[in-house]
């Protein structure tokens, strides 16, 4: 895809825009081709059907929601599946900002063409409970069971989240990384489980029906294998094969993201002395559809890097705080051509 632009301006557009910074249109997402359209209160034609502003507007959704969806609400709101009371002002606020980072999740697998099958249309459809754990004073399990993904709010506030972090001892804890683990469990078990791949992933992560109550038991009492880092990207994915393989996918989904956007901004990087580019420049590409996982890592690694050294800059953490050993690059390779092999069109048309 194309970056978000105005429709009136060509301005360009982050992906939450609901106004345009220069000349102040109001637009809103379209889902089916993923565009920004005016999104005036009486409605905009889209190709013979009317479109609407989402009504949760007033909280930041930017997205429209067709004619005939018969609540008024866009996609992505309808499908979060259960959300705080409307009394929870607390929680709603998270909600608005977990809301924002499903938007994009969404925006990023349409793009790659994945799937996305509706809870309310189809048992083991993708859906969100988005409930806080704050606000209920009840442990909110953040998983993925059937379709149905379960994310905390209260992972919204950022000292319960770095306090998290840093007591798991993780480099990297975000809200939409939250959404991006969750999907690859989803979409392993809709693309791998109950397809051919299955094989090939048993032989690549291992067997994912080994005991998972045995296998959280073990991560919590003894926590990574001293030498995980040279076939795991996290000490969270040796847990069981089915972490790995959500934790493959999220990075997937945090690598491809990266190397879009950075193209969309025509972004070229001289890196001299990577010896897997000749001539030291390194041109991410706007889609790597028919690209190797290899050719996606010859870009990413210098990359990253680079990423890392403008985020010290800064005084910040490093953008990506992992490496990538060959066990977990033929790992990423395996979702690569998953995802690359699943493809439909128009997944929110
Ligand atoms: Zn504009
Ligand atoms: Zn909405
Ligand atoms: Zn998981």
């Amino acid at each position: 895809m194309d970056v978000f632009r105005c429709p009136r301006c060509a301005t360009i557009a982050f992906i939450e825009t609901t106004a345009c910074g220069a000349c102040g249109m109001e637009m809103g997402v379209h889902p089916p081709s993923l565009t920004m359209r005016a999104a005036p209160e009486q409605g905009t034609d889209v190709a013979g059907t009317w479109w609407f502003p989402c009504t949760n507007r007033d909280w930041g959704c930017n997205w429209l929601a067709a004619a005939d969806s018969g609540s008024g609400r866009c996609l992505a709101c309808r499908l979060i599946r259960t959300r705080p009371d409307n009394d929870d002002t607390l929680a709603l606020e998270k909600l608005a900002s977990a809301s924002a980072d499903e938007r994009r999740l969404l925006v990023h697998l349409a793009d790659l063409g994945l799937p996305v099958t509706r809870w309310f249309e189809e048992d083991g459809g993708l859906g969100f409970d988005l409930l806080s754990s704050r606000s209920s004073g009840a442990r909110v399990g953040i998983g993925h069971a059937n379709g149905i993904i379960t994310i905390d709010l209260a992972e919204s506030l950022d000292e319960h989240r770095e306090a998290l972090r840093i007591s798991l001892d993780e480099p990297y804890r975000t809200m939409l990384g939250h959404f991006r683990h969750e999907v690859g469990h989803y979409y392993e078990l809709i693309l791998v489980e109950r397809t051919d791949w299955i094989d090939e992933c048993r032989t690549i992560f291992g067997d994912e029906r080994a005991s998972y109550r045995d296998a959280i038991a073990r991560h919590y009492r003894e926590g990574a294998p001293r030498d995980w880092a040279e076939s795991y990207i996290s000490q969270y994915a040796t847990m069981h094969p089915w972490e790995d393989f959500a934790e493959c996918f999220a990075h997937y989904l945090h690598i491809t993201r990266t190397l879009v956007t950075a193209a969309a901004g025509n972004l070229s990087v001289r890196m001299e002395g990577v010896a897997a580019v000749p001539d030291g420049v390194i041109t991410p590409r706007t889609g790597y559809a028919d690209a190797t996982m290899d050719e996606i890592l010859r870009d990413w690694l210098p990359l990253a890097t680079f990423f890392n050294r403008v985020n010290r800059a800064m005084g910040k953490h490093d953008l990506y705080p992992f490496s990538i050993p060959e066990p977990v690059a033929r790992k990423l390779d395996f979702v690569h051509r998953v995802v690359m092999a699943s493809r439909v069109e128009r997944p929110l048309g």
